[in-house]
């Protein structure tokens, strides 16, 4: 699968979105070592906290099905009902950042799309260095 294609399911995932408080829409899709894809949305809640982000929803299906190394997320925000951000790509929230680092390597690669073709490049390590990590409680 290509970046695009990652940044396209990302689009595609956006749309199951559940925002009818913020009707901010993020769509996430990834891609394990495997070369399998979970995709997520974010899904809010009447209770605020217990809403949860697009990514989280995509990785903790894929850990939930046994995968451990995720190489690629695509992530893709926009206002319920729009096709792109008003602004700058959406990168993922702190908590978001930290999940991520328990199943991908620095070098993970972190896609922020505007559209299916025009998305910034990144890595998780440039996103959140100098990660807490599990060498950290040892
Ligand atoms: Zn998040």
């Amino acid at each position: 699968m290509t970046d695009s294609d990652l940044v396209r399911a990302a689009i595609a995932a956006r749309e199951n979105a559940y925002v009818p408080y913020s009707h901010y829409a993020v769509g996430a899709a990834l891609e394990t070592a495997d070369g399998s894809v979970y995709t997520g949305c974010n899904i809010e809640n009447a209770s605020y906290p217990a809403t949860v982000c697009a990514e989280r929803t995509a990785v903790f299906k894929a850990v939930s099905e046994g995968h451990r190394s995720i190489s690629r997320i695509a992530v893709a925000a926009a206002p319920k009902g729009e096709s792109a951000p008003f602004g700058e790509a959406a990168a993922p929230c702190g908590v978001c950042r930290q999940v991520l680092s328990e199943f991908m390597r620095p070098d993970g690669v972190i896609l922020l799309a505007r559209s299916e073709t025009d998305y910034d490049v990144c890595t998780l390590g440039e996103l959140l260095p100098r990660s807490f990590t599990a060498k950290d409680l040892t």
